[in-house]
């Protein structure tokens, strides 16, 4: 499939990589200094650039500089970077009004996007929504619910878990550095339990279900638990897909003891892995499920959608917030949905993950530092070990990353051992793009 013209950020910006300066060109430095000068030092960056424009596979820099993205800004671009529909739909409700308040007077955008989650995730059930601003809030929000709906307040997270950086979803997040470090004390009434993580554990899913529901049973008890939150795929800490059998069976137990099972596809979701949700491919129909990233091309948007029994659990006036289901992130919503839908984006999403594994298992067989290539549609990773003993090597991955980004290739790492390079291409990049960047992080790795 070609990239069209409705998807790439308006044609007007070259899809090519093109580097005019060593990065960061003086341009970019300059505000990058003033970010140093002016912004807490814990929020950092990982490309040295100032970008002033992005669309298609490309981001553009202050001093000219076109980078091919990988990244997507973290799996949120995946309809593409200043995506035309989404543009002209914030645009025309940018002008229309910017903000009431749900709470105080609502307006449709809301009711529309309530509509299209519940019609789109997975489950034939009656189904609600609520709407906020970030991934965190909605995991947060997705606990506050199921608390009340079960009257039980223990809930379980797994072992490479990321959820947020808020209090509640820092103590479901599982890496210490640099998520939790010094940030305690954490919430209360939370548990790790092992996962599924085939690569490392060599367990079946039924094996590695087995270990994860004795732990539960016998450390907390089924009947004590409110909810179990997993990632179909999980994000940050490695892109690990489970076991065969594992999530359908962690599903069964929850339903056999009253527990709301919570799927957090802040990362997974919006076609990024070949289907609109990661649950479809993996067997699964969760009793909640909470979105962000993908959902609204870019604006701040996030989503709790579930069993109508269970979100119309809480009081009214206990959910909400100020700026919950902006109007103008809702306009964006709709219109990234449709092209989702109209560009049949879940399909591209299967492409671009076949383009992804092929270079890599090319580079995989060619050298063993290569421990796994991984992933499910255009959610794909590598992972890096030391060859004698199978230890994480998380060197070769950050060596690379910097390598690729120093040649103009937007590429991130993540993983509990930060030894995994990830790829997230926005699906609206073309193949020429996403093969040049895909070569120039496989040379970047031989070369090291
Ligand atoms: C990014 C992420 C979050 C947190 O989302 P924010 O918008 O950064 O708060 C939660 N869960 C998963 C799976 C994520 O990938």
């Amino acid at each position: 499939m070609t990239t069209t013209d409705a998807m790439t950020g308006g044609p007007s910006l070259p899809q090519k990589r093109e580097l005019k300066t060593a990065l960061p060109g003086p341009k970019s430095k300059a505000i990058l200094d003033r970010k140093t000068g002016a912004v807490a030092a814990g929020v950092t960056y990982s490309v040295p650039v100032a970008v002033v424009a992005a669309g298609g596979g490309v981001v553009v820099d202050a001093d000219g500089n076109s980078l091919i993205d990988l990244g997507s800004g973290i799996a949120v671009t995946t309809v593409g970077n200043a995506n035309p529909r989404v543009a002209a739909a914030v645009a025309a409700q940018a002008a229309a009004f910017t903000h009431t308040c749900f709470m105080v007077s609502p307006y449709e955008g809301y009711v529309e996007v309530a509509e299209k989650l519940n019609e789109l995730t997975p489950g034939s059930f009656d189904k609600r929504t609520a709407l906020f601003n970030s991934g965190a809030e909605a995991v947060e929000n997705a606990i506050k619910i199921a608390r009340t709906y079960t009257k039980r307040t223990a809930v379980v997270a797994f072992d490479h878990a990321y959820h947020g950086r808020t209090n509640l979803t820092m103590a479901l997040t599982a890496k210490a550095a640099p998520y939790k470090t010094g940030f305690g004390p954490f919430a209360s009434d939370i548990y790790r339990v092992a996962g599924s993580y085939p690569f490392r554990d060599g367990l079946s899913g039924q094996e590695a279900a087995k270990r994860a529901i004795s732990q539960m049973d016998k450390q907390i008890g089924g009947d004590q638990i409110a909810a179990v939150i997993i990632e179909p795929v999980q994000g940050e800490g490695g892109f690990i897909v489970p076991a065969e059998g594992f999530l359908e069976t962690i599903v069964d137990w929850c339903r056999e003891n009253g527990i709301v099972f919570i799927a957090d596809e802040v990362q997974t979701g919006f076609a990024r892995t070949g289907t609109m949700f990661a649950s479809e491919q993996l067997g699964i129909e969760p009793d909640m499920i909470t979105t962000a990233k993908g959902v609204a091309g870019g604006m701040p948007l996030s989503a709790v959608t579930g069993r109508t029994e269970i979100m119309d659990a809480p009081h009214g006036g206990g959910l909400g917030g100020t700026y919950g289901g902006n109007p103008v992130a809702c306009a964006a919503a709709l219109a990234t949905i449709e092209s989702y839908e109209e560009e049949n984006l879940a399909a591209r999403a299967q492409e671009i993950g076949q383009i992804i594994a092929e270079r890599m298992e090319a580079l995989a067989d060619e050298d063993p530092r290569v421990g796994e290539v991984r992933g499910l549609g255009a959610m794909a990773a590598v992972e890096f070990v030391d060859p004698e003993t199978g230890e994480p090597d998380a060197a070769i991955a950050k060596a690379a990353a910097a390598s690729a980004i120093e040649q103009g290739v937007i590429t991130l790492t993540c993983g509990t051992y930060g030894n995994v390079i990830r790829f997230l291409p926005p699906l609206s990049i073309s193949d020429e793009l996403l093969n040049e960047g895909l070569d120039i992080v496989a040379k970047a790795v031989r070369a090291l």
